[in-house]
């Protein structure tokens, strides 16, 4: 799997005319050899030169734990001492594949520190962002991972069922979210985010859940998400306790129509800033254009946001196997907010929800 995504990101190389890419701990380096790197003062760098071979510097104390990923499966391993200088392991390698003037992809996340450093040891490269590489790869997903992407989704679904017997008058946002926390456990490996925003506070987009307690009549945002198998889920619905506040059911009725809406426009052909204006003029017409404050989504994969924004400009045009959130919202300051969240995978004649809880506003008594 992961030789084939070494391969893929050579290919796109050759074609870009970059001669090798330079990637450190995070979701790039996972894709590729499968390691999840501490993000370290100790430098951690996957060397792949489009033409030669790949190598994995990590600190000598980290050699183990990047034998155990499996990542020597992939690629050769050069453990550096605490006395080596191991941006010279860095040059080696691309000294080796011919690659040390040339132009070289480094990780979008990589740190300052080392892209400084690396900048300095070699005076003749030209640089340009590692994501001219890996958003090749990682843009549009494969079977595997939109099953896995399924199965989160899935997951995260089984949870929202349960906020009906955990949501009451009285109990605080952080009570909520900690019960939340555990049920996102029952089937994913790690929380990502928990956000139970309620009242006033569900106005704010990505308010911190936090002491206040639920009263009747507040309008709860509730938006969650987790890792599962290395695939993120990222969900919302909005509860109401005790009863729906004045108003609230007409704003969730234009945010129902705006998500369905834009959920059915998704298919190959349309475009990413497309399906965001579609959501929006629905919110518009109805007099929320000015409250509906963000994006209407991003994309989703090993990491909780990446590539393709759904956003006025982004004139991505949709293909199979890309994956994104799909989560129009609208929030009025100082009395209540909603937004509906699912992800959407573009399959070869249209859309495919990851997600299948109804969308309709939850009373909790
Ligand atoms: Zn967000
Ligand atoms: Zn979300
Ligand atoms: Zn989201």
């Amino acid at each position: 799997m992961s030789d084939q995504r070494l391969r893929r990101a050579q290919q796109v190389m050759a074609a870009e005319g970059i001669d090798a890419l330079l990637v450190g701990p995070g979701a790039d380096l996972r894709y590729l050899v499968g390691y999840h790197a501490l993000p370290l003062e100790r430098l951690t760098l996957l060397v792949l030169p489009a033409d030669g071979e790949p190598v994995l510097v990590v600190p000598e104390l980290e050699l183990a734990r990047a034998e155990d990923s499996g990542a020597a499966d992939h690629v050769p391993l050069a453990a550096w001492t605490e006395t080596q200088d191991p941006i010279s392991l860095v040059t080696e390698a691309l000294r080796a594949a011919g690659a040390q003037g040339g132009k070289l992809a480094v990780q979008d996340r990589l740190w300052t520190a080392f892209t400084l450093g690396l900048q300095a040891a070699l005076p003749a490269a030209a640089w340009v962002p590692g994501s001219r590489v890996m958003r090749e790869l990682r843009l549009r997903k494969t079977p595997e991972e939109i099953a896995a992407l399924h199965a989160a989704g899935a997951a995260i679904d089984a949870v929202h069922a349960a906020v009906p017997e955990l949501l009451h008058p009285g109990r605080t946002e952080q009570q909520v979210g900690r019960d939340l926390a555990e049920r996102i456990l029952d089937d994913h490996d790690e929380v990502n985010f928990v956000i139970v925003a309620s009242g006033p506070n569900s106005a704010s987009p990505h308010h911190e859940t936090g002491p206040r307690r639920i009263e009747p009549g507040d309008a709860v945002v509730i938006d969650i998400g987790g890792t599962r198998q290395g695939y993120c889920s990222d969900m919302t619905r909005n509860y109401a306790v005790g009863h729906v506040p004045e108003g609230y059911a007409a704003v969730h009725a234009v945010l129902e129509q705006a998500q369905q809406a834009a959920v059915q426009a998704v298919a190959p052909g349309f475009s990413a800033e497309a399906v965001d204006a579609v959501a929006r003029s629905i919110i518009a017409a109805a007099g929320h254009g000015p409250h509906f404050l963000h994006r209407t989504g991003h994309g989703i994969g090993i990491e909780e946001h990446e590539e393709p924004w759904i956003v006025d400009g982004n004139t991505v045009v949709l293909e199979p196997g890309m994956a994104f959130s799909v989560e129009p919202g609208i929030y009025l300051a100082g009395r209540y907010g909603a937004r509906i969240e699912d992800i959407v995978v573009v399959t070869p004649d249209g859309v495919a929800r990851c997600n299948h809880r109804p969308r309709e506003l939850v009373v909790c008594p």
